[in-house]
């Protein structure tokens, strides 16, 4: 019988490096085949110029170096560019390359939908199907990084795409070990960043692990409203999110960012400002605001211009870096909350 051939793209370098000790070959090997894969971009044992014949056979017998190709790649007005990847089992995820004055942003997915539920957010209606491989998730920067569609370098990854990443925490975890290791994709831990719904145990584990930026879904200032809108927060209430980022470790300079969607009639009145302005005392952040970008089937709808603008000035007033999200890519379905796995339509596997 045929053994499943693992995937060396689920595992960080330390866990490699125990890999080749076990196959009886020097543990150098390891940090060899890292650098081969990644910043080479092999994708076959036969090409890794570093390793013996016989090892190379080896390991190609054994194991696989996967990738990922976009069946459909699709380009917003505004430059921004949605991915579509199929994956190995039909269901799809989007990556969003977003770029900005000489430098591109990604965004990318976790999980294949969403078990949080929030109500405004079109991942979340499609449900939870799986969670992602550290392979799948890597693989959408591998691929994006050379495939850029201008010669800019690709600076920023952000968490932020389908999925609730603390929610799948080991293969996010190694993820970002892979991201952020030198010989891996070598990005800086500033440039890294978490967007949770607010997990708290897991917040304060993933800290503990890695050192990365975060980003933190708030969306209210009080547990009334935040219920409505955010399910997770029965579990893990304001307060507790709260407390946890007075706990996590951050840098000198540092700030968290609050993300907060404003959903008009429901958080985005004066009041909501003044209250959330008094809840953040204290903590170092910086607010950004995102206006809701609306879907079909959904009740939300974004507030008006002058009351963004009023929330934004309550929050400047009362000390805070406030910036409003110009949501990119929302002609192809590829803004913040608009991602569900499909072209622009249709049904995901
Ligand atoms: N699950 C994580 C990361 C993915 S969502 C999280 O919730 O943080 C990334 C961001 O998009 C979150 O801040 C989320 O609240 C926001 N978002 C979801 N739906 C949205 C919508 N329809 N309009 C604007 N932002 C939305
Ligand atoms: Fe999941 Fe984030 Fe969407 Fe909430 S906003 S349903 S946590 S992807």
């Amino acid at each position: 019988m045929l053994r499943q051939r693992i995937d060396v793209k689920n595992y960080p370098l330390e866990e490699l490096e125990i890999w080749m000790t076990k196959l009886g070959e020097p543990r150098y090997r390891a940090r060899q085949l890292f650098q081969a894969i990644y910043a080479q971009g092999k994708t076959d044992f036969f090409s890794i110029s570093t390793f013996p014949k016989t090892l190379r056979q080896r390991l190609s017998e054994m194991a696989v170096i996967s990738n990922l190709t976009p069946k459909e790649t699709i380009t917003s007005q505004d430059g921004t560019v949605k991915f579509l990847f199929s994956l190995s089992d039909g269901k799809c995820i989007e990556s969003v390359l977003i770029p900005h004055d000489g430098y591109f942003t990604l965004c990318i997915s976790t999980q294949v939908g969403c078990a949080q539920g929030c109500r405004f957010c079109l991942t979340g209606k499609m449900g939870f199907k799986r969670h992602l491989t550290t392979a799948e998730i890597v693989n959408q920067v591998v691929y994006a990084k050379r495939h850029l569609p201008r010669s800019w370098p690709l600076r920023n990854i952000v968490l932020m795409g389908m999925g609730e990443p603390l929610h799948n925490y080991e293969n996010t975890l190694k993820a970002i070990k892979i991201l952020l290791h030198p010989l891996g994709l070598g990005f800086s831990h500033r440039r890294v960043t978490i967007s949770t719904v607010g997990l708290v145990p897991q917040m304060l584990k993933m800290a503990q692990a890695v050192n990365v930026s975060w980003a933190i879904s708030l969306h209210a200032p009080d547990d009334e409203t935040r219920n409505l809108i955010v399910p997770a927060n029965r579990r893990y209430p304001l307060k507790e999110i709260l407390n946890a980022l007075k706990m996590m470790p951050l840098p000198p300079r540092k700030r968290f960012t609050i993300e907060y969607v404003l959903l008009k009639d429901i958080n985005s009145r004066l009041e909501h400002a003044q209250k959330l302005a008094q809840v953040l005392r204290g903590i170092p952040v910086k607010i950004n605001l995102i206006p809701l970008n609306p879907h079909p089937g959904s009740n939300f709808l974004p507030p008006a211009s002058e009351e963004i603008l009023v929330f934004q000035q309550t929050l400047q007033k009362a000390g805070y870096t406030v910036t409003i999200r110009q949501s990119k890519g929302a002609d192809i379905g590829a803004a913040c909350g608009q991602l569900d796995g499909r072209p622009e339509g249709g049904e995901n596997g």
